[in-house]
């Protein structure tokens, strides 16, 4: 038996002297929050059932409408607060574990907030990026340390596959199927025309897209979900999949529901089947098995291509890298406890791992400290929200940033956090070909394109700012970074001094 003792937790406010009963709130509403009562003749709402996501109140001709949250508050005290004791109820009836979707909510620390980045001033003058050049381009894979030569003593130029990105950003892994098919459109667009990468996620690539190959990643998850040898060939690289910042020692689940038509083929597997991914890969129990993997698609690839490893950001993060670092692979990714994601259980998405900021810095600092940093490039995500947490991230030692959920916002996300019920009323997160098509690709891309376009912008402006003109001479250069309002500890580990030193 389910009692349903919640209040809802929106409000939807209308006001009846702008309305004007055209009901296309109730025709924009996948949660069927609106209808209109003949009885009445007038619209009324069911608040229970409204998420929040701005649909209607974007597209009321009228701007009749509001959602507001409810300030019916149960009563609360320290220990317990009002989300806690909601969530009680929510299990008490369904008995099932909390699933939710995009990052942690929590009030962790954001210690891109508490760093500050440099300004020359008099004596190291500043760079004008709009007269001067300004390098944004950055290789990414194994870099040759010592200089070869052949016989005859010449240099070998031989450089090992690398990635080449425009500027220092790529569209992090959001698998078909998890997302639509115009979100999986307008981001590999946007990636072709900038110079960058998407990445397929775990979900395989759609025939559509092979046409983008040379700016895509391909990934190999630990369901090998549409893993087949042209999807491995299409790929500029391949990325293993050992975690996400969001679940960190955790699978993956797709819902039968979402597996449907091209997404089910696209995965290989049937219609509304649960694509469901182990948490370990079952052929992976330590860094020489990776390596093997590393090697089995190196050799697949014919060596032409960098292979990525994507982990989440925990404890011990510095010491993983170092194994994978060690293991063959080309680029290393970390994905810190504020990633986003289409569905993950809420206990585990707020409560494991550790955040980016952290374990970049652990990472970075080991690998130099072991003297094999130049035999990885780092990537780094988990909320990165602006082309200052990018400058922020390169000074403390990233290679280049993975955006996800900013890209989501660029195409019309509005944050509802119900990805994982497959209604998104933006188009984004559904399978739903009414929904799907509300997301035009030649918008979404060209909105993407004037997102990256403007923080390439912003990231010359700020190493101008610096008198640095590359980024390659902004990793890892955190005197460039302080802290404020960060304990020693905090400061050691990212390895920067505090604001006034
Ligand atoms: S969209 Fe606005 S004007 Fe139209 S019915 Fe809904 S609230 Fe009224
Ligand atoms: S993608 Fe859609 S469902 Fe997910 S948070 Fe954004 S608006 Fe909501």
């Amino acid at each position: 038996m389910s009692i349903d003792f919640l209040y809802p937790e929106f409000e939807v406010v209308r006001n009846m002297d702008r309305c004007i009963t055209c009901r296309v709130c109730e025709r924009q509403c996948a949660n069927e929050v609106h209808a209109y009562n003949e009885r009445l003749d007038k619209m009324v709402s069911d608040e229970s059932k409204c998420v929040n996501c701005q649909r209607c109140v974007s597209l009321c001709p009228t701007r009749a409408l509001k959602i507001v949250k409810s300030d019916c508050k149960l009563r609360e005290n320290a220990n317990w607060q009002n989300d806690g004791i909601r969530e009680i109820y929510k299990q008490a009836n369904s008995g099932g574990v909390l699933l939710s979707s995009m990052g942690n909510p929590k009030e962790l620390p954001v210690y891109w907030d508490r760093m500050l980045i440099n300004a020359s001033q008099v004596t190291n003058p500043s760079i004008d990026p709009l007269r001067e050049p300004m390098e944004t381009r950055v290789f990414l894979g194994k870099k040759n340390v010592k200089p070869e030569r052949d016989e005859s003593g010449n240099l070998i130029c031989k450089v090992p596959p690398q990635l080449e990105l425009d500027l220092p950003v790529m569209f992090s892994a959001m698998s078909y199927g998890s997302i639509s098919y115009n979100a999986h459109a307008s981001l590999a667009r946007a990636a072709t025309e900038m110079g960058t990468y998407y990445n397929t996620g775990e979900g395989g690539l759609h025939e559509d897209f092979y046409q983008y190959g040379p700016n895509t990643i391909v990934q190999v998850a630990s369901g090998r979900f549409g893993v087949h040898e042209e999807y491995l060939a299409a790929g500029a690289a391949i990325e293993i999949k050992i975690g996400q910042g969001a679940k960190p020692g955790i699978g993956g689940h797709l819902p039968g529901s979402k597996i449907v038509g091209d997404v089910s083929r696209t995965r290989m597997i049937p219609e509304g089947s649960d694509a469901i991914s182990p948490a370990p890969h079952h052929d992976i129990y330590s860094i020489e098995d990776l390596r093997q993997l590393v090697y089995s698609l190196k050799e697949a690839t014919e060596y032409k291509k960098p292979v990525i490893v994507k982990v989440a950001a925990v404890h011990n993060i510095a010491a993983i890298a170092s194994g994978i670092a060690r293991s063959g692979a080309d680029i290393i990714a970390i994905d810190g406890i504020r990633g986003g994601t289409g569905a993950a259980p809420t206990r585990i998405r707020d409560n494991v791992g550790i955040p980016i900021e952290l374990a970049l810095a652990a990472v970075d600092q080991r690998l130099r400290d072991e003297r094999i940093r130049n035999n990885v490039s780092l990537v780094v995500g988990g909320s990165i929200r602006s082309a200052a947490d990018i400058v922020k991230a390169i000074a403390l030692g990233a290679d280049a940033c993975y955006i996800a959920t900013g890209a989501l916002l660029a195409l019309g996300c509005h944050l509802c956090r119900t990805c994982q019920t497959g209604k998104c009323n933006w188009g984004i997160a559904t399978q739903r070909p009414e929904l799907v098509k509300r997301l035009n690709p030649d918008i979404g891309s060209r909105r993407l394109i004037n997102l990256l376009t403007a923080w390439k912008h912003e990231i010359k402006e700020m190493m101008g700012g610096m008198g640095i003109n590359s980024i390659e001479a902004l990793r890892g250069n955190r005197l460039m970074l302080r802290g404020v309002g960060l304990t020693e500890k905090e400061l050691e580990i990212l390895g920067i001094s505090h604001a006034g030193e």
